[in-house]
C-alpha cells in the first residue's frame, strides 16, 4: 500500500467514476480502473446517502451492518459528526431482508440465538425497543431491528473501502471514488473480507491481529426459500425432512406454521453449503424437488419462487459467520477486536469473544467501540 493515501487528483477522471460508482450497484468492483482517487468533495455528489451533509466528519464507520448502525447511532447520538461508508448498495450487511415477493424474505440472519446466556439480554431490549422473544415474524422484517437508528444518520452507500490510513491525529479511508478523512475510524469489515486482503491498511496490521484473521475460520450456511402455490405438506409441523442436497437428511422448516404462506426455508451449512456457491439455482432447485416428489408424489406443484443465497462468494460477506479453527483461540478474537492508537477502533461479530456469528454478538460490539470514541472525544 502506498505510504499515505491520495489526495489529489485527476479531473479528468470524474465523469468516469461517477459512472463507476453507479456500476457497484451491481456488484462490479471497479478494481484498479479508477486509478487515483477523488476529493472527497467531488465524488460526494456521486454517492448515495440517506443524509449526505456530514462536511467534516469526527468519526467514519466502515459498513452498514449492525455492528456499525449500532456505533454510528450511538456516536451520533452523543454529539459525534458521523459517516457511514458501505459497499453495497443496501444497508444491514449479513442481516438481509428481501421485500421483492411482497413479504420479508430473509436472506441472511433470521433468529436471535444466544439470548439464553443472560448478559445480552439488556442490549436486545435496547436494540428492539420490543420484548427480546419476539424475532422475525411475518409482519415484521429482522431489517425493523436497525431501520429507527438510520433515519438521521449520513450512510453512503455504493462506497467500497480499500485503504485505510491513519496516524497520530486522523484516520483517510479511502473507496474507490473518494477519501474521507475523520478524527476516529471504527471498522466493522467482516473477517472473510479482512482475510481477502482487498481493503489494506497503513500502517500494517499488529502482527497479533494478523494472525488473528489467519487462524479464525470462516464457517458458511446458505439458504433456499422455496414459495409454492399452495401447500402439499403437513402444515402443522415445524420441520420437514427431505433428502439432502448431497444425500443424507436435511430438515426444511415448515414457514406455513409461522406465516401461512406456503414457503419452505432450507439453511445449509459445511458441505452442502459449499456446493450451492458452485451449482445454478436450476441445479439446486431440481434436486430439491426430487426429494420433494419422492416424499409427496410427482403431482407436486413448482415452485413460483426459488431464492438461493451464497455468502461465500459475496465479495463483501465472503462467508457467513466467524467459526473457531483447531488453531485459534478466544485471545484471536480479542486481539482482532484491540483498538489502534485511540484511532482506529474494530467492531463486527469477529470481534466478540463470547458472541461472536450473531448478530446480538455484533451489535455489543459496536456499542463497546462507539463507548470507547464517546470517552475520548
Ligand atoms: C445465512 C446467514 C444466517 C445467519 N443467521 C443468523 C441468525 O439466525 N441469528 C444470528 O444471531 N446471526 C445469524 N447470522 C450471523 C449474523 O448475520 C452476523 O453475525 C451479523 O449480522 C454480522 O454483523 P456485522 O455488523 O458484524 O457484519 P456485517 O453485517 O457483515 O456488516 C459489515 C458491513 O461491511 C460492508 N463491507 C464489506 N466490505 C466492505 C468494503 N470494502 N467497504 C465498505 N463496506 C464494506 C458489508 O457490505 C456489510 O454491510 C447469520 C448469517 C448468515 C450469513
Amino acid at each position: 500500500m502506498r505510504g499515505e493515501l491520495e489526495m489529489g487528483h485527476k479531473v479528468s477522471r470524474r465523469t468516469f467514476i461517477k459512472t463507476g460508482v453507479a456500476a457497484t450497484v451491481s456488484g462490479l468492483f471497479l478494481g484498479d480502473v479508477t486509478g487515483g482517487l477523488l476529493p472527497i468533495e467531488t465524488a460526494q455528489a456521486a454517492s448515495v446517502s440517506h443524509k449526505s451533509n456530514t462536511t467534516s466528519p469526527d468519526v467514519i464507520v466502515v459498513g452498514a451492518g449492525i455492528s456499525g448502525l449500532a456505533a454510528a447511532h450511538t456516536l451520533q447520538k452523543n454529539g459525534l459528526k458521523v459517516v457511514v461508508l458501505e459497499a453495497r448498495d443496501r444497508i444491514g450487511g449479513r442481516i438481509w431482508t428481501d421485500y421483492a415477493n411482497g413479504y420479508p424474505t430473509e436472506l441472511g440472519a433470521s433468529w436471535m440465538h444466544g439470548i439464553q446466556y443472560g448478559d445480552p439480554i439488556p442490549y436486545l431490549a435496547e436494540m428492539y425497543e420490543l420484548s427480546p422473544d419476539i424475532v422475525s415474524d411475518s409482519s415484521q422484517g429482522f431489517d425493523q431491528l436497525y431501520r429507527k437508528w438510520t433515519e438521521n444518520l449520513d450512510i453512503r452507500q455504493n462506497q467500497v473501502v480499500h485503504q485505510i490510513h491513519h496516524d497520530d491525529s486522523s484516520v483517510k479511508i479511502a473507496t474507490y471514488s473518494d477519501v474521507f478523512q475523520a478524527k476516529y475510524g471504527v471498522v466493522t469489515l467482516p473477517l472473510g473480507v479482512l482475510k481477502s486482503g482487498s481493503v489494506t491498511f497503513s500502517p500494517e496490521l499488529s502482527e497479533s491481529k494478523k494472525t488473528a484473521i489467519t487462524r479464525l475460520n470462516t464457517g458458511l450456511m446458505n439458504k433456499l426459500y422455496l414459495h409454492f402455490p399452495y401447500t402439499f405438506w403437513e402444515e402443522d409441523q415445524k420441520t420437514i425432512s427431505l433428502e439432502r442436497l448431497n444425500g443424507s437428511k436435511d430438515e426444511f422448516l415448515n414457514l406455513y406454521k409461522y406465516t401461512n404462506l406456503p414457503i419452505l426455508l432450507g439453511s445449509f451449512t459445511a458441505a452442502t453449503a459449499a456446493s450451492m456457491e458452485k451449482w445454478s439455482d436450476e441445479r439446486i432447485t431440481n434436486q430439491v424437488m426430487e426429494g420433494l416428489m419422492q416424499k409427496y408424489g410427482s403431482s407436486i406443484p413448482l415452485p413460483t419462487v426459488s431464492r438461493v443465497t451464497r455468502w461465500g462468494s459475496d465479495p463483501y460477506a465472503l462467508g457467513s459467520f466467524t467459526a473457531h479453527s483447531s488453531a485459534s483461540s478466544a485471545e484471536d478474537i480479542l486481539a482482532l477486536g484491540e483498538s489502534v492508537n485511540n484511532r482506529l477502533f474494530f467492531a463486527g461479530e469477529a470481534t466478540n469473544p463470547h458472541h461472536s456469528a450473531s448478530v446480538h454478538g455484533a451489535y455489543m460490539t459496536g456499542l463497546r467501540e462507539a463507548q470507547k470514541i464517546i470517552s475520548l472525544a
